[in-house]
């Protein structure tokens, strides 16, 4: 399979600028503090591995994809409140690739292999490229489908909300959708009300994920 390069800015630097406060952070603080800005609470656009850790608690194995790093797209598989799942994270794509589809694909796969609850965490797409490939499209849809008849539990997680909207253009939402909404998030009601569960600052994502899965595992029929 052909690598594809899965970062669109290679540019490495030791400090982040905050877009709210100004203020530099050093990234290693930043990676420590789930990328929140420790001078006003900003949230920064989390790379999808460290999201992985952040929702496992750092006890997941990874889930291989056609992909050359796991900053933006990163699936894995672990064990939350003594239920298996299979995560994959999405961080802010500019722009959707074949490449980026295939791991879609191949994480749905996994987790209807595994028969696990899937959980999707994605700050949305930017930009579909015109040869995005329909039959990819379609095929996501149908595993998606394949998925919920096993009557395994979907639950997606958008972050970044003023991008979640061009997110169901190719991922259906799951039977429960949280949203991540940080200090500054849109206090107004919007079209994607109708779709959410819960809104949740970031450092509570993984607590809620867990109470779903504890609340799932013990409400669910015969798999
Ligand atoms: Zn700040």
């Amino acid at each position: 399979m052909v690598k594809t390069k899965n970062t669109q800015n290679t540019s490495i630097s030791l400090w982040k600028k905050c877009e709210d406060c100004s203020e530099f952070e050093f990234i290693q603080t930043l990676a420590r503090n789930d990328y929140l800005c420790q001078h006003c609470g900003h949230y920064y656009s989390m790379p999808a591995l460290p999201r992985l850790k952040q929702i496992f608690q750092d006890r997941f194995e990874k889930i291989p994809l056609p992909l050359v790093d796991d900053i933006l797209i990163c699936s894995g598989e672990g064990t939350i409140s003594g239920s298996q799942v299979v995560l994959m994270a999405i961080s802010r794509l500019d722009e959707l690739q074949i490449e980026h589809l295939d791991s879609l694909l191949i994480t749905i796969q996994h987790a209807i292999a595994a028969k696990t609850p899937l959980i999707v965490i994605s700050s949305g797409i930017n930009h579909l490229k015109a040869e995005t490939s329909l039959a990819h499209m379609a095929q996501i849809a149908i595993e998606m489908d394949s998925h919920k008849q096993m009557n395994l539990l979907q639950v997606s997680v958008l972050t970044d909300g003023d991008m979640t909207d061009s997110l169901s253009t190719i991922f259906p939402l799951g039977d429960l959708t949280l949203v991540e909404r940080g200090p500054k998030g849109n206090q107004h009601a919007t079209t994607l009300d109708a779709f959410v569960d819960c809104y949740a600052p970031r450092t509570e994502i993984p607590t809620l994920i867990s109470q779903l899965l504890s609340w799932s595992s013990v409400n669910k029929l015969d798999y």
